[in-house]
């Protein structure tokens, strides 16, 4: 019997690894193929959007809550990010997920804990130059709940686009057997990328922040129209900090695999942004 806590809004949680072997062992058991999809919590339609692609690609769906603490530098917002497991649990069970596993933080991370999962490549630029110790906890921990959960398909957003990348290429450098997919940025009406750390915007920062997406827009539309690409960037960075964010850490077009500079080899671009709005730090990013 599995050492769960059933509950009535008929989502299963499990919060140890003996636990969601079982789980697992019994759906593998009966041939069903597994979607996994990792999150902070503080759901969202964001989130469910990639629970309900993973649902459509697989037979059965895992969602782990996990915050973690490898991937927060120590002034970030750990502490802060918002907890609320039960609302999550009751969002899960509208879209049929399977499974919830939230692991406690002693679990993931025992006293004795010498491993770290290092990428190169697109983790290098953007974030990884703003967060120098965030690639390294994502990757260790996706690399560990891959491992725990071992699931045919996993779903991410390409609202942490570099994520994203930097999640491809560890997969494929070290052969892990998880198809990775990607799904579209789910928006507010005004075009705001859902994040769970919207929460921290005040009702006016809530307003100035669908500033982004347009700025970004902007930008893309000249670069379609083969307009001045520096130009675009610079208006959009003044443009922002005029609207009231600052710092903007950046406004950058990137080559959409490897996050570089985009070059000869460049097949398509990917245009990325970072800026603080506040204490609240937004990321967005478009294709282009
Ligand atoms: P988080 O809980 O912020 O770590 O995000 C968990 C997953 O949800 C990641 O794959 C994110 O990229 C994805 N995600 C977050 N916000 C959105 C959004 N607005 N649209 C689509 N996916 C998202």
């Amino acid at each position: 019997m599995l050492n769960a806590d059933p509950i009535s809004d008929t989502v299963t949680r499990v919060r140890d690894l003996t636990a969601l072997r079982a789980a697992v062992r019994a759906f593998r058991a009966k041939g069903l193929s597994v979607g996994f999809v990792p999150t902070m919590g503080a759901l969202h339609a964001g989130h469910l959007a990639l629970v309900q692609h993973a649902k459509s690609l697989c037979d059965v769906v895992v969602v782990s809550i996990f915050v973690n603490p490898k991937q927060f530098a120590p002034h970030e917002d750990f502490g802060r990010y918002p907890r609320q497991e039960d609302a999550d649990a009751a969002l899960l069970a509208t879209v049929g997920c399977d499974l919830v596993y939230l692991p406690e933080a002693d679990l993931m991370y025992p006293s004795v804990f010498a491993s770290l999962v290092h990428v190169e490549g697109p983790a290098r630029p953007l974030e990884g130059e703003f967060r120098p110790q965030f690639f390294d906890g994502v990757a260790t921990v996706v690399m560990k709940l891959f491992n725990q959960v071992q699931p045919d398909v996993a779903v991410f957003g390409e609202k942490d686009y570099q994520q994203l990348q930097v999640v491809k290429t560890f997969v494929r450098d070290l052969d892990l057997p998880v198809k990775v997919v990607g799904l579209p940025t789910v928006r507010e009406a005004d075009g705001l990328a859902l994040s769970s750390r919207n929460a921290y915007l005040s009702a006016e920062e809530r307003q100035t922040a669908a500033r982004l997406i347009v700025e970004l827009n902007a930008v893309a539309e000249t670069v379609r129209n083969g307009g001045d690409r520096d130009v675009a960037l610079q208006t959009a960075t003044d443009n922002l900090l005029t609207a009231g964010f600052g710092p903007v850490d950046y406004v950058t077009l990137r080559d959409a695999d490897t996050l570089s500079e985009p070059g000869p080899d460049t097949r398509a671009l990917r245009l990325l942004a970072a800026a603080w709005l506040g204490k609240t730090r937004l990321i967005d990013n478009i294709a282009v």
